[in-house]
C-alpha cells in the first residue's frame, strides 16, 4: 500500500494554480490526458445502447431481475442527465442547485411534486452533505448516495430507475408516490455488480465483459479516429518541448487498442509516458506502486518511471518525480484534460495542483438541442446529452415551472471551482494556436467563466 498521502497534500498545495485570467497551452511543461470521452469521443447512441444492454442482461441472467428491465435504452434517454445524485436508500434521483437545494427529484422514473419532495427531504429541501460534497467530490463514502458524473454513467441511471419502478410495481396500486419498500439498497448492490461486470478493469485483469468484448471487436462502432488537427496539435506540443502523458483508469489492453485506433500504429510517438489502470481518483491522493506493462501484461512493480514506457496503477507522487526529471523543472507546470469531475478534474486540481481542462459535451449538446430541429447526427447525439425532464445541466429554476428565476446548478458551481477551462471536445482546443489565451474560470468571481467556444446557451 502506498502511504504518502498526507505529505503529498502539503507538498502540492503550495503550488496550486496562480491567479491569472487566461490559459495558454504553451506555458505548460507537461500536458496529460484521460482517454475515454476525452481523447476518444464516443458515439453515444450506439455506445450507450451496448453498455445498457450488457448491464441489464447481467441483472436478468445473474440477479434474477424480470425481462422487462431489458427495454431499449433509447426509449428512456431523456431521463439521463449528467450530475444526478442517487439517494440509494429512498430510491430517489436528485438534481441539486449550487447551495445543495433539491431542484428536481424523481422516485424511479416518477417525478415528485413539491409536497412529496419536502416529505422526503424536509421543507428546506437541502441535501445535508452538499457542502461537504463540494469540498470532497472524490469521496465515494457518502453513505447511501451515488453521483453520476460522466457519460459512462448514463445507462446506469436508466437501468436503476427502472429497477426502482419494478420494485414499486409489485405493491403500488395507484399513481400517487408511495415507495413500496423503505429501503432500496438491494438495488444498488445488484447495480454495483453489474457495473463491475461492465468495466471489469476496475478491480481485476479480466476484460471479457460484454461491452469490452464488443468494443475490442469493432471499435469503429464506438469511437472515431482522432482528427488530423488533434494529431498535429500534439506534434506541435511535442516540438515545443512539452512532455505529453496518458493517465487513464482503463486496462492496458483496452487503452492501447483505443490509442492505436485514435492515432494509428505509431501512437507511442505522440506520448512520453502512458499510465493505465490508474484507479483515479485514488491515484491522486493515495495510489499504489507503479507496475510496468510489457505487451499487455503486468511485469512487476517499479520505483522509477522510464520515458516511452507503459505502466499500470501508480501514484501522482512518482509521476511528478518523473516529470521533474524530464522537464528539468523543480515544480513543472502541468495541465490535465479529463471528462469526469470526480475522477479527473477535482483530484488533479485539489491534490496535485495541476490546471485542468474539462471535456464537457453538454456545452454543445444543450445548444444543438435547442437550436436545431433536424435529424442531423449531431442533433441525435445532443438528445443523449440533454434532458427535458431534468432541465439544463448548468442552470435551473428554483421550483421548475413555478419560478422563473434561474439558479446555477451544483455542478455548474463545482466546474467553476475546479476547472480552468471547459470545452465540448478536445478539437476545440486543438484548432487554436498553442499560444491562444483561453479565458479561465475564476472561483471567486461567477461572472468570469471559462466555457469555450461559447457559454452554454442557458447562461448566455
Ligand atoms: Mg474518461
Amino acid at each position: 500500500m502506498f502511504r504518502r498521502n498526507i505529505s503529498l497534500r502539503k507538498h502540492y498545495r503550495c503550488f496550486s494554480s496562480d491567479v491569472v485570467s487566461t490559459l495558454s497551452i504553451k506555458d505548460y511543461d507537461a500536458v496529460g490526458f484521460d482517454v475515454d470521452h476525452t481523447l476518444s469521443k464516443f458515439k453515444l447512441p450506439y455506445s450507450l445502447g451496448v453498455l445498457h444492454d450488457g448491464f441489464v442482461k447481467f441483472l436478468s441472467d445473474d440477479r434474477g431481475w424480470p425481462k422487462n428491465l431489458n427495454e431499449p435504452f433509447h426509449l428512456q434517454k431523456d431521463f439521463c442527465n449528467r450530475g444526478l445524485v442517487l439517494d440509494i436508500k429512498q430510491g430517489n434521483f436528485l438534481k441539486l442547485s449550487q447551495d445543495g437545494y433539491i431542484q428536481r427529484c424523481s422516485h424511479g422514473t416518477h417525478f415528485l411534486d413539491d409536497k412529496e419532495i419536502s416529505r422526503c427531504y424536509r421543507s428546506d429541501r437541502k441535501l445535508s452533505f452538499a457542502d461537504l460534497l463540494k469540498n470532497h467530490i472524490d469521496n465515494v463514502k457518502y453513505g447511501n448516495f451515488r453521483i453520476f458524473d460522466n457519460a459512462f454513467d448514463y445507462f446506469g441511471i436508466v437501468a436503476m430507475a427502472r429497477m426502482i419502478d419494478i420494485t414499486d410495481a409489485k405493491s403500488i396500486k395507484n399513481s400517487h408516490y408511495r415507495p413500496s419498500c423503505d429501503d432500496y439498497r438491494h438495488i444498488w448492490e445488484d447495480a454495483k455488480a453489474a457495473y463491475d461486470q461492465t468495466f471489469p478493469w476496475r478491480d481485476c485483469k479480466d476484460t471479457s465483459g460484454s461491452f469490452v468484448s464488443a468494443y475490442k471487436l469493432e471499435p469503429d462502432k464506438f469511437i472515431n479516429p482522432c482528427s488530423s488537427s488533434v494529431r498535429q496539435w500534439l506534434r506541435d506540443l511535442k516540438s515545443s518541448n512539452i512532455k505529453l502523458f496518458i493517465l487513464t483508469s482503463s486496462a492496458a489492453d483496452f487503452a492501447m487498442q483505443t490509442l492505436e485506433f485514435l492515432f494509428g500504429v505509431d501512437w507511442h510517438e505522440y506520448f512520453d509516458l502512458v499510465i493505465t489502470r490508474a484507479g483515479k481518483p485514488g491515484f491522486f491522493h493515495k495510489g499504489k506502486q507503479f507496475v510496468k506493462v510489457e505487451g499487455t501484461m503486468d511485469a512487476g512493480t517499479v520505483s522509477e518511471l522510464q520515458k516511452g514506457q507503459v505502466y499500470a496503477q501508480g501514484n501522482v507522487y512518482d509521476l511528478n518525480k518523473f516529470l521533474r526529471k524530464e522537464t528539468g523543472k523543480g515544480v513543472p507546470k502541468v495541465l490535465y484534460f479529463g471528462d469526469s469531475i470526480r475522477s479527473d478534474i477535482f483530484p488533479a486540481k485539489r491534490y496535485a495542483g495541476w490546471d485542468t481542462v474539462f471535456i464537457l459535451e453538454e456545452i454543445y449538446g444543450e445548444k444543438l438541442n435547442k437550436c436545431t430541429e433536424t435529424n442531423h447526427n449531431d442533433d441525435l447525439e445532443s438528445q443523449y446529452l440533454t434532458s427535458n425532464q431534468w432541465g439544463s445541466y448548468f442552470s435551473d429554476s428554483r421550483i421548475p415551472l413555478l419560478d422563473t428565476c434561474q439558479f446555477r446548478t451544483f455542478w455548474s458551481q463545482v466546474i467553476q471551482r475546479y476547472a480552468d477551462v471547459a470545452v465540448p471536445t478536445i478539437d476545440h482546443i486543438a484548432n487554436s494556436p498553442i499560444d491562444h489565451p483561453f479565458d479561465k474560470f475564476d472561483p471567486e468571481d461567477p461572472t468570469k467563466l471559462g466555457y469555450y467556444p461559447s457559454l452554454p446557451l442557458i447562461l448566455q
